[in-house]
């Protein structure tokens, strides 16, 4: 347990990595301003577009036409999902004021989500990983419940408002002051 933080994200981007992710489109971010067609090469590249696609497989526990739902592939509590958008967006350095209303549809998602799956919003976290501290660079939102029985590992790489996670409130609040 007194691995450090920075092994715990290698760890986490090993585990990508062998499913083919590629990671290299992480300092090529304007691709996210680009209109995204299905078969464009940039989501051939990412694992997330490939999952929404349905290229990937995974446990899809919801998807519409904006957004799609899957357990995270390491959890760090009995319910980890993540909410991710179908659209490529890099992260969430690369949002702008207009995408306020889907951080907010993202949240409220991922509390629907984690109650339909049986978990208690009261006892969740949530957030973002801030670059460069993430794995996969298709912005997605982290619940993870409940909080209490996150392991030492998780609670340092899902800490709330570091410098690398950050809850969806305060992506909203620096938005609104961009
Ligand atoms: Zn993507
Ligand atoms: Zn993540």
């Amino acid at each position: 347990m007194g691995r450090p933080l920075s092994s715990a994200l290698r760890l986490t981007d090993r585990v990508y990595r062998t499913a083919k992710a590629s990671i290299k489109t992480m300092s090529a971010s304007p691709s996210s301003e680009l209109p995204q067609t299905q078969n464009s090469p940039q989501r051939a590249k990412c694992l997330f577009c490939r999952i929404c696609d349905g290229l990937e497989p995974s446990n899809i526990v919801h998807q519409d036409e904006e957004f799609v739902v899957f357990p995270d592939i390491r959890p760090a509590a009995p319910h980890h999902y993540l909410v991710l958008t179908r659209e490529h967006i890099t992260d969430a350095k690369c949002l702008t004021k207009e995408h306020i209303p889907i951080v907010e549809k993202m949240t409220a998602l991922s509390k629907e989500v984690l109650i339909t799956q049986g978990g208690s919003t009261d006892t969740a976290r949530l957030g973002f990983h801030w670059p460069p501290f993430h794995s996969v660079s298709h912005l997605h939102l982290h619940i993870i419940a409940p909080e209490s029985e996150m392991g030492l590992i998780g609670r340092a790489m899902f800490k709330s408002n570091s410098f690398w996670f950050v809850t969806p409130e305060k992506v909203i609040e620096q938005l609104q002051k961009a």
